[in-house]
């Protein structure tokens, strides 16, 4: 049966909830189409910045988000490279902005769990749960998508929200530039000895970040990247060998930790395109950039992502309202993701020059306070 909507969201991750949320709240008669259990409890947490907060609290989510999360209210780096050129280590305060915190640490399947029973209360989204298994132009310029349920859906336009690997993507013909680094990240959570007080540390080391991100009590979340042979051997030791590795590369700044549920094991990698929408396709979250996990910027600029599609289609829709969303996005991203691509290859070179650099950038950063201020607002996702 056929079944005709004003736009159809592909893609069940945080970005596809958040946008079909914004857009059904904005009066469209949205489908959301993708599986309804698709993220696993693996250790990864995403911390949500205050900007994304912001966008939350705006669409009325927030308010069930903020009991499973924890606030930052320091961010601690911590130069772990064992070079000559390392800098002291340096902390940014969240009260610096007249902030209570940069932003909260969630678990990512609370959250989605959290968006899907939103998006499922919510009269004008009509959920599928299932996967789009063709993508075609209708003759009457409206776009159709064949589920693998056998369901036909029409819509003027389409959102790709499909993550890293997005058909959307392809099917809008949208160029795609990937590369990978030589490293993996090993995600878990930990119970402590110790409180957290509310501060993420990031240990900068040789093969990247060592991140410890507060959750809830006395937990917190790990982020390790490493070399992609050490994280597969870490990944099958024993609970208490890894627990060994962590409090040690921890410098034992929790205590003693012990692990709390499943690792998760993500090779990292970068994607940009060279447009995010056609005439009547836009892509949003994974299905647009992907970068590594340093500094919690990858949703966060999928969250603006769906900010910048939502006034875009405030005055305007279609392709006017695309072509509006495609620049404005151009400049964020690309600053983002070169940004992130900088600070780890920094880390890798192993070359004292580099670490030269590094250790100025860092200190200029933390000692001249309106540049200190500008990062930590860029930081915080503004
Ligand atoms: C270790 C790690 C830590 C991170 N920490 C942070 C952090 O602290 N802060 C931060 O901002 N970011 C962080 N990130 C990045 C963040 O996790 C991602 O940016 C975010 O989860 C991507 O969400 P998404 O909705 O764009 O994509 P995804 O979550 O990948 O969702 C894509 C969805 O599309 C569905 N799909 C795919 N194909 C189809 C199809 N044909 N039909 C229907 N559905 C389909 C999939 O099932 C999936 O549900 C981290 C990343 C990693 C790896």
């Amino acid at each position: 049966m056929l079944q005709t909507f004003d736009m159809l969201i592909i893609g069940t991750g945080p970005i596809g909830y958040v946008a079909a949320i914004g857009f059904a709240q904005a009066g469209m008669k949205v489908a959301l189409i993708g599986p309804a259990d698709s993220v696993k409890r693996d250790g990864r947490t995403v911390a949500i910045l205050d900007g994304s907060v912001q966008l939350l609290g705006r669409l009325g989510c927030w308010d069930s988000i903020h009991p499973f999360s924890a606030p930052l209210s320091h961010m601690r780096i911590i130069d772990d490279t064992g070079s000559l050129f390392r800098a002291p280590p340096v902390t940014f305060k969240a009260s610096e902005l007249k902030l209570d915190a940069f932003g909260y640490n969630v678990e990512l399947p609370d959250l989605v769990a959290s968006l899907s029973t939103i998006a499922s209360g919510h009269a004008l989204i009509t959920r599928f749960d299932t996967h789009v298994s063709e993508l075609s132009s209708a003759g009457d310029g409206s776009l159709a998508a064949v589920l693998a349920s056998g369901q036909t859906l029409h819509a003027p336009i389409i959102l790709g929200a499909d993550g890293r690997k997005s058909a959307v993507r392809a099917f809008a013909g949208i160029e795609v530039k990937e590369w990978s680094y030589p490293q993996t990240a090993l995600t878990a959570v930990f119970k402590h000895q110790r409180d957290h007080h509310d501060i993420s540390t990031e240990f900068h080391t040789r093969q990247g970040p060592f991140t410890l991100v507060p959750l809830p009590g006395r937990r917190s979340s790990l982020v390790w990247m490493m070399d992609p042979q050490k994280a597969e051997r870490l990944a099958n030791v024993s609970d208490k060998t890894l627990t060994q590795e962590v409090e040690k590369q921890a410098q034992f700044i929790l205590g003693t930790m012990n692990i709390d549920g499943d690792r998760g094991l993500v090779p990292m990698a970068g994607l940009t395109v060279n447009r995010y929408a056609s005439e009547n396709i836009a892509l949003l979250g994974e299905a647009a950039h992907v970068f590594p996990p340093i500094g919690a910027q990858g949703l966060n600029l999928g969250f603006r992502d769906v900010s910048a599609l939502l006034e875009a289609f405030s005055s305007k829709c279609g392709p006017e309202a695309l072509a509006k969303y495609n620049a404005a996005r151009q400049a964020d991203v690309k600053l983002r993701t070169a940004a992130v691509d900088v600070m780890n290859k920094s880390l890798l070179a192993d070359y004292l020059p580099i670490d030269l650099a590094r250790s100025i950038g860092l200190l200029t950063i933390a000692s001249i306070p309106p540049l200190r201020r500008f990062m930590m607002q860029r930081g915080a996702g503004y």
